[in-house]
């Protein structure tokens, strides 16, 4: 990881989480392939498949998974208020969310001894509970020297959102791929000339 920024891992996983869950989920674009949401009654498959892990398999009924996607139309807003500069309405997106789902810091036996801080919904549901550790993660990024890092990808006409995780704040593309389009696009501008 040279070269990259460290976000505690709490704080890694739920913003990770975040950022999954608006690519996997919100209508736009993901490079140049048209992304529609996922088919009625599939909704559940696709948001297991973000929250999935090997020593996690959540059971999601179609309401909870309705639920978890409305929830990431209101993550991209965030992730496209921060990285267009309007920071003031990201935090009033966040300061809603943390409100909904009664956010609460608390402290957990951590995996390999110690204690670890996470946050926790106003009950142990799959929505509140991912929604408050979402909204608390998004809390931290911003009101914190991580603020500028939530990104949605330059590289029209894809929208999906990343996390910058450089050093230098660099990060302008979601993925290589997206990366390499643009710097192709840009060698036949110029090969033209
Ligand atoms: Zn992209």
């Amino acid at each position: 990881m040279t070269g990259q920024i460290h976000f505690n891992s709490h704080l890694w996983v739920v913003t990770d989480v975040a950022c999954r869950l608006v690519n996997a989920l919100t209508t736009g674009h993901d490079g140049t392939r048209p992304v529609e949401p996922p088919p009625v009654g599939h909704q559940a498959d696709a948001v297991r498949a973000v929250l999935e892990r090997d020593d996690y398999r959540p059971a999601l009924t179609e309401d909870q998974a309705n639920a978890l996607t409305a929830l990431a139309e209101r993550v991209r807003e965030v992730f496209t208020a921060s990285s267009s500069g309007d920071v003031a309405r990201a935090a009033r997106i966040v300061n809603d969310l943390l409100k909904e789902f009664g956010a609460a810091p608390r402290l957990d036996p951590a995996r390999g001894g110690g204690w670890t801080l996470h946050f926790h919904g106003r009950d142990t549901s799959i929505v509140l509970g991912w929604g408050a550790g979402i909204a608390a993660g998004l809390a931290m990024a911003i009101g914190s020297d991580l603020a500028g890092r939530l990104g949605v990808c330059q590289a029209g006409p894809c929208d999906r959102v990343y996390i910058d995780t450089s050093y230098n704040l660099g990060k302008r593309f979601c993925s290589r791929r997206c990366q390499s389009r643009v710097k192709a696009a840009v060698h036949r501008a110029k090969s033209k000339r």
